[in-house]
């Protein structure tokens, strides 16, 4: 079968990689996987075997001739687009313990994807992803380093994001025209406090424009109070966000917003 560019499809071909992925998907007989993206199966066919419940969203019905062969009383595929999906409704009547989300993601809608997970609000306890390399830099960067943003935060609010391993592009085929690495989500236990909404829109305001400094970026908001903080951590007026670590932002954040 011809690859869709449209619709990402780089299958897997490197067996040691799919081994690596699956190894490091803990998951048991007792709980359920959900595979998003499962193309001709590479990684489906090593998740079987760990005989834990298996659902996979899939949006090309042209892949039915590989995966019809992988469904079970334990295995459903669903063709559908992941984003138009209602996991909540379709994993209602199923009786487990732990919940992983895994996949080999199509690189044009990663961040979508996994956005429309946070908010789908399910109780999961890692997701593990294929994603590009450039974003596997982004998503689980350290303050001070160029791939630090608000993505970074906000995905680190709800998970604690690493980066596991790098994959060459030529582990695919097609061959992609970028590198790509595994990354773990695992949910945090010690989610700040705080109102989401007014949180998320602070750091996104901060980061607003990449080269000005955090004062500019916010001048809608009282910078005497930001500057009380940035001066307790023996921080410059100067500073720009991508400085700032999350405790510092939560600083702030009460700071602003507290009582
Ligand atoms: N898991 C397979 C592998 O590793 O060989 C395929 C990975 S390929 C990078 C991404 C897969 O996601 C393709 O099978 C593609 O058809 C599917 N896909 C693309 N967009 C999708 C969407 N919106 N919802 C569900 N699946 C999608």
């Amino acid at each position: 079968m011809k690859a869709k560019k449209s619709l990402g499809q780089n299958f897997l071909i490197d067996e040691k990689i799919i081994e690596q992925i699956n190894d490091s998907i803990e998951a048991t007989s007792n709980d359920l996987i959900i595979e998003i993206g499962p193309g001709m199966g590479a990684l489906t066919k090593k998740l079987k075997q760990k005989n834990a419940n298996l659902i996979c969203y899939e949006i090309d019905t042209d892949l039915k001739i590989y995966l019809n062969a992988l469904e079970d009383n334990k295995t459903k595929i669903i063709y559908k687009d992941i984003l138009q999906s209602d996991i909540k409704e379709d994993i209602k009547n199923i009786i487990y313990d732990k919940l992983y989300i895994v996949g080999n993601l199509p690189y044009y809608i990663t961040t979508p994807i996994i956005k429309y997970l946070i908010n789908l609000n399910l109780l999961v306890n890692e997701m593990i992803f294929m994603v590009q390399d450039e974003v596997a830099e982004r998503f689980s960067a350290k303050e001070a380093t160029s791939s630090y943003g608000s993505i970074t935060l906000y995905l680190n609010y709800y998970y604690k994001v690493e980066k596991l391993f790098k994959v060459s592009k030529h582990a695919f085929n097609p061959v992609p025209k970028v590198e790509s690495a595994i990354i773990k989500f695992t949910k945090r236990v010690d989610k700040p406090h705080v109102n989401t909404d007014k949180y998320f829109k602070l750091i996104n305001d901060a980061f607003k424009m990449k080269r000005k400094t955090l004062k500019n970026n916010l001048q809608n908001y009282d910078y005497e109070k930001i500057k009380e903080v940035l001066q307790k951590h023996n921080l410059d007026d100067n500073i720009r966000a991508e400085e700032l670590s999350e405790d510092i932002f939560l600083d702030i954040y009460n700071s602003l917003f507290g009582d």
